[in-house]
């Protein structure tokens, strides 16, 4: 059992208290017990230790809220954040280290130093489809960089939220970290307040909301938001491995992944042989029947579930199109005939349902693409290193895979986050301490020599000295 922080008990939260448990984490942090490193690295290794702990609980929890299973539960959630644990313990002591810097001549003698400093109490706001590692994640970074933290986690997913519960009382003083529990009412009762940072991932209505509320107190923001990731497939790939790829970045976790490939745009000629490539991936991963396979979750709530049948009234299901209300169930499924006009093709799909569009040359895919809202990933398959470079150059998104989907989030040496309407802001690994630190530049000057030049009155000669430095 790992040892716990503090044993003093967590009242419940409401709305009324959430003032009160701002102001003991703003105290906590004036009292200046998070910045020694030794406290920070104790606290992460408390928080691993009982993760370790409780993994199984953590799996049973999410299993229960939305049926993931045992290995993507551990793949994406529990695993991925013991990884970064690891790495962050790993790296802290060089991360905490102040950075001396070049100094320009003119400015010697003198020391130019970097401080990462922590920001102070932290808001972090989670939603529900990776509802462990999407809260613990940002809290590695929180606690690394010596902040306090206020998690609210999502009201759709309360098992795996009664476990985080359960680990934050065990591992840390209730001021230093703690849980505020709800749903719209108390993220917006916290929003009231203010916080020195605010790290929010969910979509971007809501992303815009939050960013709305932290300009009252200038808190600066980080946003983790969605949109529509295109993947494109090029002519002369393997479609076979190519197919496996896309389909296991597509429903793994029932396609409600914020960097799941949206849509794929493929040649016009290799279309029908891309979705039989598909069919088959998906039928080796789940079966004939993917409703009774241990590896199929369900759809989170009953108005996502409404939402996505509606979509795959768009274009013709050419896979799967089955579905079942009374356990959410909505099977992987392949729309042809789609086309931008079409309710699918509007949002962010965030479910298990994956319209293939056909394309003649490339051109067309990169400025339908280049037009609309910048997407959170893309991915592109191709062996063509020009067609590659294009990609790179002419597209703007947040992140993304040559030749495969999803697996850039999984390396903390890569900076995870949007841009433009996916987000603002990146964390995993270093990004998350940077994300979480004030970076404070200071020069350290001696108080021996005061070259007098830079000081009134000006006159003609310093007018050129400073001609001759400046240039
Ligand atoms: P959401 O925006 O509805 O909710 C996120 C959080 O905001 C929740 O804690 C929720 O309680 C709160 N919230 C909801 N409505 C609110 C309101 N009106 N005012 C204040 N707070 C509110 O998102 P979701 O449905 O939980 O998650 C799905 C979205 O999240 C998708 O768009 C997905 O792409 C995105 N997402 C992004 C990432 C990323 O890393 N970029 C990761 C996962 C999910």
């Amino acid at each position: 059992m790992p040892k716990t922080a503090n044993k003093s008990a967590h009242k419940a939260t409401s709305a009324v208290n959430i003032p009160e448990q701002v102001a003991a984490h703003r105290a906590f942090f004036r009292s200046g017990q998070t910045r020694p490193l030794a406290f920070r690295l104790q606290s992460l290794h408390r928080l691993q230790e009982s993760i370790r702990h409780r993994q199984r609980d953590i799996l049973h929890a999410l299993n229960k809220d939305f049926s993931k299973s045992s290995f993507e539960g551990y793949a994406t959630e529990v695993g991925y954040v013991l990884e970064e644990l690891s790495f962050t313990l790993k790296h802290l002591p060089e991360w905490v280290t102040p950075q001396t810097v070049p100094t320009p001549l003119v400015h010697q003698p003198a020391t130019s130093v970097i401080y990462p400093e922590p920001y102070g109490v932290a808001l972090i706001l989670a939603p529900w489809n990776y509802p462990f590692q999407l809260v613990i994640a940002p809290l590695i970074g929180a606690i690394a960089a010596g902040n306090c933290a206020l998690l609210k986690p999502s009201e759709f997913t309360p098992a795996t939220t009664a476990i985080l519960k359960e680990i934050v009382h065990q591992c840390f003083d209730p001021a230093h970290i703690s849980v505020v529990e709800g749903a719209v009412p108390e993220t917006q009762a916290l929003l009231e307040e203010r916080f020195d940072h605010i790290f929010f991932t969910g979509s971007t209505a809501v992303g815009r909301i939050v960013m709305e509320k932290a300009a009252k107190h200038l808190t600066p923001v980080v946003l983790e938001l969605g949109g529509k990731s295109p993947c494109i497939v090029d002519r002369g790939v393997n479609l076979e491995m190519t197919a496996r790829r896309i389909a296991w970045g597509k429903f793994v976790n029932a396609g409600q992944t914020c960097v799941a490939p949206d849509y794929v745009y493929v040649p016009q000629e290799l279309k029908a042989e891309l979705i039989a490539a598909l069919c088959v991936q998906i039928q080796s991963f789940y079966g004939q029947n993917p409703k009774s396979s241990a590896d199929y979750p369900r759809i989170i709530s009953d108005s996502h579930f409404e939402r996505l049948s509606r979509l795959m009234q768009s274009g013709r299901v050419v896979f799967g199109g089955n579905s079942d209300a009374s356990c959410r169930y909505i099977s992987p499924t392949l729309l042809d005939g789609v086309s931008w006009d079409d309710p699918v093709m509007q949002d962010e799909i965030f479910g298990p349902i994956l319209p293939i569009l056909g394309y003649d040359n490339l051109d067309e895919v990169f400025n339908e693409v280049a037009s609309r809202p910048q997407p959170l990933a893309l991915y592109f398959f191709s062996e063509d290193e020009g067609r590659q470079q294009r990609v790179l150059q002419e597209l703007s998104f947040g992140g993304g895979c040559i030749n495969d989907t999803l697996v850039h989030l999984a390396n903390p040496h890569l900076p995870f986050g949007g841009v433009g309407p996916s987000g603002m802001g990146a964390y995993h690994g270093k990004y998350s301490f940077d994300t979480f630190s004030h970076h404070k530049s200071v020069m350290h000057r001696q108080m021996r020599l005061d070259l007098p030049v830079r000081y009134p009155p000006y006159g003609a000669v310093k007018q050129q000295v400073i001609r001759q430095i400046f240039k």
